[in-house]
């Protein structure tokens, strides 16, 4: 089985409310199968090679500013990744900048990747809270986290929810929408971090870098604390 390249984008700028574990979590579970993993973690100025996952993380609007103007450099190589089916996942700051702009409350517009067709507009109010949402992606059908964000995110054209909240705002607060899906391009306001509490999604996403569904594992632990989570507002 090939050896799966990870790329932890920009970790010293977004890495806000341990958003860095869902990087272990899909280091850990592909050891543990005995799959052969290798993580970088990208700073500004790094040149960025081929990976099989990317992720970035969350933060606050001044750390987006700086790896805006990063990631606007290497657009052109992040389209061609999202075109040749390589997996990313984006938490909250790090899911806005896959958009086409994040639009905070001050200051200028923050320009976006555009891999996935979304954009964002700093609302006036702050969700935070935790989160459980419905998807069609995977069994269980339910994805749990936390959401501190005043971000509001709008889907267009092709890219789709993850899925539908059942308590919490998600995107925007509006739509009943949480989180966004193009080709294998994942985006989510849920911070926990989200892969830990989510394992079965941490195993979507290793099955679509390597092409191949991964050996079962006992979760039996991740989904008491998956479980005890779903529906809970406070
Ligand atoms: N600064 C963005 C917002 O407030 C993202 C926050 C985050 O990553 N938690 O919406």
């Amino acid at each position: 089985m090939k050896k799966l390249k990870i790329a932890h984008l920009y970790p010293k700028l977004l890495n806000i409310y341990g958003d860095g574990g869902n990087v272990l979590t899909l280091i850990k579970r592909c050891q543990w199968r005995g799959i052969a993993v290798e993580l970088d973690e990208i700073d500004i100025g790094d040149k960025i090679d081929r990976h099989d996952i990317y992720f970035i993380g969350g933060g606050q609007d001044l750390q987006q500013i700086e790896v805006s103007k990063e990631l606007l450099k290497n657009k052109n190589f992040f389209m061609e990744e999202r075109e040749r089916m390589s997996v990313f996942l984006g938490i909250c700051g790090g899911y806005q900048l896959m958009g086409h702009y994040y639009q905070p409350h001050n200051g200028e517009r923050l320009e976006g990747i555009s891999i996935i067709d979304a954009y964002t507009i700093a609302g006036h109010n702050r969700f935070i809270g935790n989160v459980t949402a419905e998807t069609d992606l995977v069994e269980p059908r339910t994805l749990v986290g936390f959401e501190n964000h005043s971000g509001l995110t709008y889907l267009q054209g092709d890219t789709v929810p993850l899925g539908k909240v059942s308590v919490g705002h998600g995107n925007n607060g509006n739509d009943k929408t949480e989180g966004a899906r193009f080709k294998n391009v994942f985006g989510t306001y849920l911070h926990g971090s989200f892969l830990p509490k989510n394992p079965h999604f941490a195993d979507y996403m290793i099955e679509l870098a390597l092409g191949a569904k991964p050996q079962p594992l006992d979760d039996r632990i991740e989904f008491l604390a998956h479980n005890s989570l779903i529906n809970k507002k406070y």
